[in-house]
């Protein structure tokens, strides 16, 4: 990956405008969806190695991350954080996530499809309470009532 190509998606994207301030890896459903989240699985952990010019293979959070946008939609910055992971998976040698064996089209990461997996093979009470709400709105919800 040539500096200019980072410097140029970092630009797009907004990312030089970061103040590490996290709302975005508090809202992550990552931190929920993804064994192993960590500082550096987030995506203020994605935008801050972007910066740094950290290699796509070195970015585990490609993989994981679910594109539901809550990062984007939080960033105080305006910072157009998925928009900018979608971009850095097309970087990537292969698909990070399953695709489609027929269409191609991405799917669930494996992180989210281990996740389901679990809720499901979980017992009774979590089955039931599982798609009252998802991991971004559970975090929400969390924030929101412990601020
Ligand atoms: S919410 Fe925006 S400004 Fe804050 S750490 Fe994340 S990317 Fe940076
Ligand atoms: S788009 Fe990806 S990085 Fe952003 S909050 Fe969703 S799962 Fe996390």
């Amino acid at each position: 990956m040539r500096a200019s190509s980072y410097h140029d998606l970092a630009s797009e994207y907004g990312a030089y405008s970061c103040v590490e301030c996290g709302k975005c890896a508090a809202m992550c459903p990552m931190a929920e969806t993804a064994g192993s989240f960590s500082r550096i699985k987030s995506p203020r952990g994605i935008v801050q190695q972007v910066l740094r010019g950290v290699s796509v293979n070195d970015m585990p959070g490609l993989a994981s991350c679910l594109q539901c946008r809550q990062c984007s939609q939080i960033c105080p910055a305006g910072i157009d954080i998925a928009g900018l992971i979608a971009e850095l998976r097309k970087l990537l040698p292969e698909p990070p996530v399953c695709v489609c064996s027929v269409c191609g089209s991405p799917m669930l990461p494996e992180d989210a499809r281990l996740y389901l997996s679990r809720a499901v093979d979980s017992g009774f009470e979590e089955k039931l309470s599982y798609p009252a709400l998802c991991p971004s709105c559970k975090r929400r919800t969390y924030a929101k009532n412990n601020s």
